[in-house]
């Protein structure tokens, strides 16, 4: 008996029983119809990891929701039953339930790939800026679209899903696009008063329920409230309205806030844990029905608290599950202090918008399940006695460390600093980035559990040193400069600046130098740290001026750039944008419109320039000049996100003594289409074949 025991109870819902509460909500994954065998082992790994129920991400349920380029679940038709059922088998292996969220995204979708008219509750533009117009559902549109759910809903039960969803959320969906006043003006029994905008979301719930619902469960997600106010749907008013109107409908309700990047808030502006109970509290009294909800619930202890009083009867969680897909397994052992937090930073999310496979800051296995072969709690064992030195401890630097630790080899971390962590500790000074620290707190209290890795701080390591150390293996993880030169993505070289103006980087900030005077921050990087150095310095009032249209582009694809922008805004910094400097005078900037035109003056006292990094050679240069094999790591390889330093030192550490051929050879497992291809392909009618 433990105090956790609650949360491993078994849940009834609608006609199947989930082994305990926790819950992986439908979440995007970069992987979708395009890769299959990645999907099902990544959705495998967590049902291994415990999660007792693991769902899809959306799933489009026609061609005329085609939601290219990104990659989601696709059931048009039987054909794509083959590859969910891969992941259905991966999940009920592990002796959990599979859901899926089916959907259509009327205008949200584009229909790129398929050209198909767009479909939406009433006419207007695409969402995605592409100039066309989704034209209104007639009542045949809407019969269709019921029927085509209904379809896709007897494939997924052919497919074996337990749970199967109908999916009114995050400003993307048709169901929620009926139900929102915003967008629905209809004039018919599907538009006006509440309840006739809750009918197709109704007729869809009662239509799966009759088409599938003996053997599965049926689930409605939905967003409650928009962070709109009275411009939106609100929890209190119509959110409320809508539970009390479906009550008892669905077998599970999975409720949260709308768009997409208020529910998965970064944790730059949401810190805590539990942030969306207040808008959904409410349900579990209003429905008889279980109720999932998430809030990057990595604390036991509050998940406890949650389900005694009465607020949630599953755990519900897409990052947590992401950052440890052991979460579950951990919390039964009673480890709770070996949970790898998220630290919220949605770089999970930005691959969504990129297309590519999910990846994780916290957990580097993440989307390498099936194409590396990696688990995140399992690792081979060292093949040789052959010792270890990894020179410094940034993201790569730990997590190369705890790899080759895990692994059973002698490990010597060296860090020139007085403190561990490298630039995850110094970023997570920032004003909004203090739980980015966890990146290093969590690797820290694992490497102190191994009596075979010996850290060392204030110990700069030289050839010298190495030459005499006489380690195997040596790890270079010395990390990456900002650039105080200007070179960046429009200066191509570096610049000449005007003595009488200090010039400072992201790094002086983050080790406590004060700018002084008039101060501009200069953004010709294009990735978070200009934006978070504006909100970071605030106070001083600085000019912001980049060369890019909006303020830290990059934070669009972690759902942060508008919150940002609008940060900024409200507190009254000068954006200057599509802005570059062109020239210096005393104690000013000369500056003009990317695009040409005429030149202005800024006066400034302070510079600090986020323009580009440069990666930290010089120990790896003298080390190979000395004659040393090295594996250089992180951002002294190559300076990226601190995903791509995680990723980069567990790479190194799990082919530490692999055969160079395997690696060379296969260096991960790509999806290949159907093969072989047919000998011939009658594209052309009457082409001789
Ligand atoms: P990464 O993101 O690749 O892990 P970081 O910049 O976060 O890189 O970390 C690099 C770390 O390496 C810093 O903490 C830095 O102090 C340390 N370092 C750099 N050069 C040396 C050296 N010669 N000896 C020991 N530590 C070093
Ligand atoms: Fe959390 Fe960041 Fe990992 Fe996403 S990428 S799960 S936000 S740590």
């Amino acid at each position: 008996m433990t105090q956790y025991d609650t949360l491993f109870d078994p849940v009834q819902v609608g006609p199947v029983t989930a082994p305990n509460r926790f819950y992986q909500v439908p979440h995007a994954c970069g992987m979708g119809h395009l890769r299959p065998q990645a999907h099902a082992a990544m959705r495998g790994t967590k049902a291994r990891g415990g999660w007792g129920v693991v769902c899809t991400e959306e799933c489009e349920i026609h061609p005329s929701t085609d939601l290219s380029p990104y990659p989601e679940q696709r059931l048009w038709d039987e054909r794509d039953i083959p590859a969910l059922s891969l992941m259905v088998d991966a999940v009920h292996r592990e002796g959990s339930l599979a859901g899926i969220e089916l959907v259509h995204n009327g205008h949200m979708s584009g229909n790129l790939y398929t050209r198909l008219p767009v479909l939406t509750v009433s006419e207007r533009q695409l969402a995605d800026g592409y100039p066309k117009m989704a034209r209104t559902m007639d009542k045949s549109d809407i019969r269709e679209l019921r029927r085509w759910h209904r379809t896709a809903a007897r494939n997924a039960k052919q497919a074996g899903f337990n749970i199967i969803y109908v999916y009114a959320g995050h400003e993307m969906t048709l169901p929620q696009h009926f139900l929102l006043n915003r967008y629905n003006q209809r004039t018919d029994e599907y538009g006006g008063s509440l309840e006739n905008r809750t009918r197709l979301i109704r007729e869809l719930l009662e239509e799966t329920q009759e088409e599938v619902g003996d053997t599965c469960a049926v689930a409605l997600r939905l967003a409650l409230d928009e962070n709109l106010g009275a411009g939106g749907m609100q929890a209190q008013d119509e959110g409320r309205a809508v539970v009390e109107l479906l009550a008892d409908l669905p077998d599970l309700w999975d409720v949260n806030v709308s768009d997409w990047t208020n529910d998965t808030l970064s944790s730059r502006f949401e810190p805590n844990e539990g942030a969306q109970v207040d808008y959904m509290s409410f349900v579990r009294q209003t429905t008889g029905k279980p109720v999932v909800g998430v809030g990057r619930y990595s604390s036991p202890d509050l998940m406890v608290k949650l389900v005694r009083e009465g607020v949630l009867d599953f755990i519900g969680a897409a990052r947590p599950s992401i950052a440890d897909p052991y979460l579950p397994t951990k919390i039964r052992e009673g480890r709770i202090d070996d949970i790898r937090e998220c630290i919220g930073c949605n770089i999970c999310a930005s691959c969504e918008g990129f297309g590519v496979p999910i990846r994780c800051t916290q957990n580097p296995t993440m989307g390498e399940e099936w194409r590396r072969g990696w688990d995140p709690e399992v690792i081979d064992s060292k093949v040789s006695d052959a010792s270890c030195l990894v020179v410094g401890s940034g993201p790569a630097g730990l997590e190369c460390a705890l790899q080759l630790g895990r692994r059973g080899y002698d490990v010597t971390l060296a860090e020139a600093r007085s403190e561990l962590g490298g630039r995850a500790l110094l970023e997570s000074t920032l004003k909004g980035l203090s739980p980015w620290k966890r990146v290093v707190d969590n690797r820290l209290y694992e490497l102190s559990q191994m009596p075979n890795v010996y850290m060392f701080t204030e110990s700069t390591v030289d050839a010298d040193m190495v030459t005499e150390l006489g380690t195997e293996h040596v790890f270079v993880a010395t990390g990456a400069t900002w650039r105080n030169d200007g070179t960046g993505r429009t200066h191509y070289a570096p610049m000449n600046w005007h003595k009488s103006q200090e010039i400072l980087t992201p790094d002086d900030i983050m080790n406590g130098v004060q700018p002084q005077g008039r101060i501009v921050i200069y953004d010709d990087d294009h990735g978070y740290m200009g934006g978070t150095l504006a909100t970071h310095l605030a106070d001083l009032n600085p000019v912001f001026l980049s060369t890019a249209s909006i303020v830290a582009p990059f934070t669009t694809f972690t759902l942060e750039q508008d919150k940002l922008q609008s940060e900024l805004t409200e507190r009254g910094l000068d954006l200057q944008l599509s802005a570059k400097i062109c020239d210096t005078e005393k104690n000013a900037l000369m500056v003009s419109s990317v695009y040409g035109g005429t030149t202005r003056t800024i006066p400034c006292d302070t510079l600090i320039l986020v323009t580009a990094r440069q990666a930290n050679m010089a120990l790896a240069t003298s080390l190979r000049e000395a004659g040393h094999a090295i594996d250089l790591i992180g951002d002294a390889l190559a300076p990226g996100l601190i995903a791509d330093a995680t990723h980069s030192g567990h790479l190194a550490a799990r082919s530490l003594e692999e055969s160079p051929s395997k690696i060379a050879a296969a260096p991960f497992r790509r999806e290949m289409t159907e093969r072989p291809y047919p000998q011939t392909t009658p594209y052309l009618k009457g082409a001789a074949e």
